[in-house]
């Protein structure tokens, strides 16, 4: 299977798109990736899929050549938010604080990994027509770094206690995502948890 990608020599932008769904289709990799091959794809042509309770997925491995926005996928990397159209399919800033809050997260990430790296909407291509990704990416990061939009979601904490004292446990007492608190609490090792230790939970 991964003979059929190309290594990606590098990454200069990492470019922001939606899956252009309504707010009520809860999908992710799977159906993209069955709508991408439908149209003759070797599989799935975005990198990072971000589900509408804030799970990422993975699409095509990261450090392979994508295939979503032309004259750019060599050297770019492709995050899709699902979501984005209305239920008359025009284009909406629809995305749930859990999704924009993992954006920001893995982009965090992704600019360790790929220093120096633009972010971009897909629509801030040079010719692109689309109104993809029905937000403003170049706003949305300035109102990030100028903090006039608080980063959703902050943090709390809850402590491990001997009843609860799994990531799963957890995740499913308060009602969060255990993925997503995973990704919140990265630097531990969800099995070495100790019982008084405080854990990262979404605060929303
Ligand atoms: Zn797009």
């Amino acid at each position: 299977m991964s003979n059929l990608f190309t290594a990606r020599k590098s990454t200069e932008v990492i470019v922001i798109h939606c899956a252009a769904t309504t707010p009520t289709q809860d999908i992710g990799v799977k159906e993209i990736r069955s709508w991408h091959r439908k149209r003759g794809f070797t599989d799935i042509g975005y990198h990072y899929v971000i589900r509408r309770d804030g799970y990422i997925e993975e699409g095509r491995p990261e450090h392979v050549v994508g295939a979503h926005a032309k004259g750019f996928n060599r050297h770019s990397l492709a995050i899709c938010m699902v979501g984005g159209v209305d239920e008359d399919l025009e284009p909406e800033d629809n995305f749930t604080r859990q999704q924009y809050a993992t954006l920001e997260n893995l982009l965090n990430e992704l600019k360790v990994s790929y220093p120096g790296v633009d972010i971009l909407g897909h629509c801030d291509l040079p010719r692109v027509a689309k109104a993809c990704p029905s937000f403003s990416v170049r706003k949305w990061l300035r109102s990030l770094e100028s903090g006039s939009v608080k980063p959703a979601p902050s943090i709390a904490y809850v402590t491990i206690t001997p009843k609860l004292n799994t990531i799963w446990a957890l995740a499913k007492y308060y009602g969060y995502n255990p993925q997503v608190m995973v990704d919140l609490n990265s630097e531990l090792d969800p099995a070495k948890l100790q019982v008084g230790q405080k854990i990262k939970v979404p605060n929303f």
